[in-house]
């Protein structure tokens, strides 16, 4: 009998923007698999049933993104240890009977600067502006790749003194107005704040804080170019964009729902671009 067409899915509240679809739509055509990844606006109020009743509705897992990772999380049956740790769930699956929930997004960030800046996680310490989801998750990924002097700065104190408890002894809160001490000498900067994003220019920090050594990274990937990494640029120090987390974050759910590990390419990354630019 032939393998059941398997149906994945990225479940958010507004979800029209996403490039989940396009990601994963060029994936099983790439591979010529039978199966199908769609978006689903869900409002929250409904998620809990959405959630529940995924297996009647004949849906084998897919991503959930804002505003239901943290719903997610207290939902799941069992969840994995980036999840754990980070608090919030973006992929589902089900396995042993059970939906399991998993957060692929610190392996993103990662595999993102394993590709584009090699030798990355060799620095000691690293500047990250912002402590929100995405903060968490780059935050884990720092501590998983063993980098000891994480310097946690955001416009809310509150809210990065609350990480820097979460995570304990590696991260340490500052204020906004410390970040040209604190970058002096940073092996890193990760911009996680929404600053920088479609025609907004202002910078989290400026990259003439940091030594000619540092690698810069912005999470944001709209625009691809953003003012820091402009300005990080003009500076001559080297550079990673966000777009490349988006790619790697969806290759563990790819090959849970569908069976096989997806390679990013140079094509795909020009797929997402083309989609950005109003192209596509
Ligand atoms: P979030 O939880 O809402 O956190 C937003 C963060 O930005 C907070 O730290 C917030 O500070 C800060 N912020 C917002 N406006 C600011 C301003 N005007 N000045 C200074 N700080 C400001 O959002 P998130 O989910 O962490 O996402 C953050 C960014 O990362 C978004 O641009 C998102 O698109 C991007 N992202 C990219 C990827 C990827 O795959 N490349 C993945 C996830 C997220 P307060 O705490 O003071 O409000």
């Amino acid at each position: 009998m032939a393998d059941p067409v398997r149906r994945a899915f990225v479940c958010g509240h507004p979800i029209s923007h996403s490039r989940s679809p396009i990601i994963h739509s060029y994936w099983l055509d790439q591979y010529g698999i039978a199966g199908s990844y769609a978006a689903i606006d869900v409002a929250p109020e409904r998620f809990p049933d959405f959630l529940s009743g995924l297996r009647e509705a004949g849906l084998t897992g897919g991503n959930i993104t804002i505003p239901h990772k943290e719903a997610a999380f207290a939902a799941v049956s069992r969840r994995d240890a980036a999840a754990e740790a980070i608090g919030a769930v973006n992929t589902v699956w089900f396995e042993d009977g059970h939906l399991h929930g998993g957060n692929s997004d610190a392996h993103g960030f990662s595999a993102n600067l394993d590709e584009c800046a090699p030798g990355w996680d060799k620095g000691r310490s690293a500047v990250v502006v912002g402590a929100g989801g995405a903060a968490r998750a780059v935050i884990h990924a720092l501590i998983e790749h063993g980098i000891g002097d994480i310097r946690l700065a955001n416009r809310t104190a509150a809210r990065a003194a609350e990480l820097a408890l979460r995570f304990g002894a590696p991260v340490s809160a500052h204020a906004m107005g410390a970040l040209p001490e604190i970058c002096a000498d940073a092996d890193l900067l990760i911009n996680t704040t929404s600053l920088g994003m479609a025609g907004d220019i202002g910078l989290p920090a400026d990259p003439a804080w940091l030594p000619e050594h540092a690698i810069v990274n912005d999470l944001v990937y709209v625009p691809l170019q953003t003012p820091l990494l402009a300005a990080a640029a003009a500076r001559g120090l080297r550079t990673v964009d966000g777009l490349g987390m988006l790619l790697h974050q969806a290759v563990p759910g790819f090959e849970r729902w569908f069976g096989r590990r997806p390679v990013v390419t140079p094509a795909l990354r020009d797929r997402i671009v083309a989609d950005l630019d109003g192209k596509a």
